[in-house]
């Protein structure tokens, strides 16, 4: 595997040697775990020439500690990558990226200000500065994305089509450890007594689920909240049930349309996000 980190070089050795073959982009921000080499093995499968990226994008941290504290591992990383038979790494630092501050604002409607966009104010922004970025330095023919960030897939969507990108868009299903805690760069940080709670988190949420679906989702909402208020280690951000084609927030009664829920919750000062599908 070539590991490479100026866009230079690796847009030399894409035209030199990929001239003519279909190109898959993995965009990470590492400290991958088997849910990020599920993306590869997908690109692997559908591209002839599979590049990821590594590079913790500074633009959609609003919140300065959780950037200090996400985990680096590149060893680790490029090894994890070279087994997974991945044929490029690049790990640009973010004078590469960014020579110049970047500015671009971009406007996604609601979508960008719901959940995660209320939450996180500036995230969204920030994932569409970096992943425009890729896709200009790259130009990927497909993108692989994991549908853990299920809100982030909407949005990439919605950037390629204003953008009016040829990139192609594969959604890969998400990676769950044996407890059904989705798997997370962020669990490396959780203490032994806190990852074993967060497995309540997809518990829970599957308990939501059929609560939604037999007794509507005011009730589901209520069940999560309190079973998560029972201990003073979780802090909810939000547990909403949506439209899952639009993400637009349902609220009452049951729908017939397809429907996710979607959950952000502290255990301890860790932030982990997740979703399920309910019908
Ligand atoms: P990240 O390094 O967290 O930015 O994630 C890079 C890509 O991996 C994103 O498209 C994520 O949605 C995807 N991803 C993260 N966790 C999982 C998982 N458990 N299963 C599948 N894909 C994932």
């Amino acid at each position: 595997m070539l590991i490479l980190t100026k866009i230079a070089e690796l847009q030399r050795f894409l035209k030199e040697e990929a001239g003519r073959r279909t190109v898959g982009l993995v965009p990470t921000m590492g400290a991958l775990h088997e849910g990020h080499i599920s993306l590869i093995q997908t690109s692997r499968l559908n591209c002839d020439l599979t590049v990821c990226t590594i590079f913790v994008n500074p633009t959609q941290f609003n919140d300065l500690a959780d950037l200090k504290r996400y985990p680096r591992m590149p060893e680790k990383d490029a090894s994890l990558l070279a087994d997974a038979r991945c044929d490029l790494l690049f790990m640009p630092d973010v004078e590469e990226i960014y020579p110049a501050p970047v500015t671009k604002a971009y406007d996604f409607g609601q979508l960008g200000e719901i959940l995660e966009g209320k939450h996180r104010p500036g995230h969204f922004n920030g994932v569409a500065q970096i992943v425009q970025r890729l896709f200009e330095i790259v130009s990927p023919d497909y993108a692989f994305f994991g549908s853990k960030d299920y809100q982030q897939v909407m949005i990439v969507r919605e950037l390629v089509r204003q953008m009016n990108s040829p990139v192609r868009i594969i959604v890969c299903p998400t990676l769950r450890e044996p407890d059904g805690l989705a798997m997370s760069s962020r669990n490396a940080l959780l203490t032994q007594e806190e990852r074993r709670l967060a497995g309540r988190v997809p518990e829970i949420m599957g308990i939501a689920r059929t609560i939604a679906l037999a007794d509507g989702t005011g009730k589901a909402k209520q069940f999560v909240a309190a079973q998560l208020a029972a201990d003073p280690r979780f802090r909810l951000d939000y547990y909403e049930i949506c439209d899952a084609d639009t993400l637009e927030i349902l609220d009452g009664e049951e729908s017939d349309r397809r429907m996710i829920s979607l959950i952000a919750v502290f255990v301890g000062k860790i932030r982990l996000i997740d979703n399920l599908l309910l019908n």
